[in-house]
């Protein structure tokens, strides 16, 4: 790393905020760089440069939008893994992960059903394999609840998805991805998200028609408003306030984009979704609604993790992949993770192949 990468290893100790400090930009530039924090979820100050720098660098290499969503990259991964000889089970919650002697020994579905294995590569948080899944629960070892306990869940998406009759311009958007609110301190934006009591200050908006014009019928516009927010404030709504909540929160945002664009356009909306981290947790398992993983702080760096990773590793023949690993969040990211977890069953399959020669 010395050799190869002397700028990645002088800048790992520093925070989002202290290196760019030391390009001298004028503060215009600084804040045109700063929103995409809002995509690694942690106040600039707080945020190491190194995980600033991995997302900054994605988005200057350009970006994709895949025609049929995100979800049509799922697919062509499953195929392609198919072709290479993979089943896949859909529908078939794992339910517990069976454990014997420090060893995975196999799976139980939701359904009943007992699969026997040697390796299991969970996509499920820690937080919930750990409390939940694992069987017998004497299995847990104490480090694997303090490593929950010390990771920080990171931000979870609140969104309102919307199907607007009118084209774009006539709704007044512009831009394929706008990001807008009062202030670009990212301390100040994280003090007014860690609460659901006054309105939010910043959002990111992504009109779909300016990457894909056909995804909805020719007149219409497609329209999603998000802020990134941690999911505290949300435990403790009831379920009688809940509906109430998410009415607020979304014509809050609405009005928040319409300061920008300068169209009112919510008596033109044909369809609305609104998701909270209640949403995502109920609909893909991802606990407390997190989808960035934990975060990455100055407290606890990635650089800190890579180094952690065997020290982290509590069950034999047990592998992560997800937000949750040492990576972090995103989709590209998370063939990162994948990867690193596909690799640590292979090396335990070589290191037991060599113990039985
Ligand atoms: C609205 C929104 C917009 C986003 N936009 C972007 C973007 O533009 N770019 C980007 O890079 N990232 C984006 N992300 C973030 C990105 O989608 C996540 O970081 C990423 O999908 C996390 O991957 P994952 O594998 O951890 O979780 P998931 O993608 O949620 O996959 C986990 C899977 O595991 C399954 N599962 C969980 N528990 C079990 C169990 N016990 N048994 C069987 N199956 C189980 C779930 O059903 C799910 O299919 C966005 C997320 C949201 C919600």
């Amino acid at each position: 790393m010395l050799r190869e990468h002397p700028d990645f290893v002088r800048v790992a100790g520093y925070s989002a905020t202290e290196v760019i400090k030391t390009f001298d930009l004028p503060q215009k530039a600084v804040d045109i760089l700063t929103p995409y924090w809002i995509y690694v979820g942690e106040p600039m100050d707080n945020l190491p440069f190194t995980i600033y720098a991995y997302c900054m660098a994605d988005y200057f290499a350009g970006s994709f939008v895949p025609r049929h969503r995100s979800h049509e990259m799922s697919m062509k991964m499953q195929r392609r893994v198919e072709e290479n000889g993979a089943q896949f089970e859909f529908r078939q919650e794992v339910d517990k992960i069976l454990v014997k002697n420090g060893r995975v020994r196999g799976v139980r579905t939701r359904r009943g059903d007992e699969i026997a294995c040697d390796y299991v590569i969970c996509g499920a948080y820690p937080n919930r394999a750990y409390t939940q899944m694992i069987e017998p629960k004497s299995e847990v070892p104490e480090g694997a609840v303090k490593f929950v306990n010390g990771n920080r869940l990171n931000v979870c998406p609140v969104s309102v998805m919307l199907v607007i009759e009118g084209t774009p311009e006539e709704n007044g958007i512009t831009n394929y991805n706008t990001f807008s609110g009062e202030t670009m301190d990212t301390n100040e934006i994280w003090r007014n998200s860690r609460n659901i009591t006054e309105p939010y200050n910043f959002i990111t908006t992504v009109c779909l028609n300016y990457a894909v014009p056909d995804c909805v019928p020719e007149g219409y516009t497609h329209l999603s408003i998000t802020n990134l927010v941690p999911v505290d404030p949300f435990l403790n709504v009831k379920e009688e306030e809940y509906y109430d909540l998410k009415r607020r929160l979304a014509n809050e945002m609405m009005e928040e984009y319409i300061k920008v664009g300068g169209v009112d356009f919510r008596s033109r909306i044909a369809e609305i979704e609104v998701s909270t981290p209640m949403t995502i947790s109920h609909y893909v398992g991802a606990w407390k609604g997190s989808i960035y993983g934990y975060s990455h702080s100055m407290d606890n760096h990635v650089i800190a993790k890579k180094a952690m990773m065997a020290e982290d590793h509590f069950i034999e023949g047990l592998e992560f992949a997800g937000a949750h690993g040492v990576a972090g969040d995103g989709q590209g990211t998370q063939i990162t993770n994948g990867r690193a977890a596909a690799k640590g069953v292979l090396d335990a399959m070589a290191k037991k192949e060599a113990a039985a020669k």
